[in-house]
């Protein structure tokens, strides 16, 4: 479990992105971060892995304060997905799923069959393994995204707005998919969105941030109170 305790994050120009956040984000389920523009969610998320330091209160996983463990123990432990999928422009669809598992050392015949493996799973045609980011559609490249978090089958897997930038009717097929694969895989999952829409159709737990960096609500959706 990933447990912040009174989290704050102010930023060197004063700025205080995140303000006293106390939260438990359970394991197997997927949790979202939601709220307006500039409320402190991606400041929440890289905190979780690391990118951002707390500079208040901490952050536990499996009762363990992330600080003390190794940044790239922690990172292998979590995929990470953002809006424009952030693929490697110069390498194969292939090749881009198989980054992590190479870098551990995974022979190529392996890292290769993984990266098929998890086309599928994502709902990639494997045909579309020699090809490169910008021959694909932007939902393409959103699930390529999705696979190449998945590769090294970390327990824990954190989304920053992962299907913001395509469209509605791509945006429900990816939604429905991330569903099937938390139900298939286990996977704890850290959801950053905007869109209460999105918030309530994914979401088993739902921390509503406002403006500020405060906890506004943390309900499963059911649960919410209309803000
Ligand atoms: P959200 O993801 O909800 O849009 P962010 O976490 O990106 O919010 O940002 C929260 C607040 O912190 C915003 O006011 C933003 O302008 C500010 N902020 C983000 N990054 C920095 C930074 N590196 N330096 C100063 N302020 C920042
Ligand atoms: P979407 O409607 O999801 O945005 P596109 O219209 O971008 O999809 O693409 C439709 C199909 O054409 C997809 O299967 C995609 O892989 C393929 N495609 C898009 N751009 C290219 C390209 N530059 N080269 C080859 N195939 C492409």
């Amino acid at each position: 479990m990933i447990r912040f305790e009174s989290v704050t994050k102010r930023y060197p120009d004063g700025t205080v992105a995140v303000d006293g956040l106390s939260l438990e984000i359970p394991d197997r389920s997927i949790t979202v971060l939601v709220g307006p523009s500039g409320c402190g969610k991606t400041t929440s998320l890289r905190m979780v892995n690391r990118m951002i330091e707390p500079t208040g209160g901490r952050i536990l996983l499996d009762g363990q304060d992330l600080q003390q463990q190794p940044v790239h123990t922690l990172r292998r432990s979590m995929g990470y997905v953002i809006q424009h999928a952030g693929l490697f422009p110069h390498r194969t669809v292939a090749d881009n799923i198989a980054t992590v598992p190479r870098l551990l050392g995974w022979d190529r015949g392996r890292a290769r069959s993984r990266a098929m493996e998890l086309m599928e799973r994502v709902g990639l045609d494997t045909a579309l393994a020699k090809r490169y980011p910008y021959q694909l559609s932007g939902g393409q490249q959103q699930r390529v995204g999705v696979a190449r978090a998945l590769a090294a089958d970390p327990p824990v897997l954190l989304m920053d707005e992962p299907f913001s930038a395509v469209d509605p009717i791509v945006r429900k097929g990816l939604q429905e998919e991330l569903l099937r694969i938390q139900q298939e895989l286990g996977k704890t999952i850290v959801f950053v969105t905007h869109d209460i829409d999105e918030a309530i159709r994914l979401g088993d737990m739902i921390a509503v941030l406002r403006t500020g960096g405060r906890l506004a609500q943390f309900a499963p959706p059911d649960q919410l109170l209309s803000a």
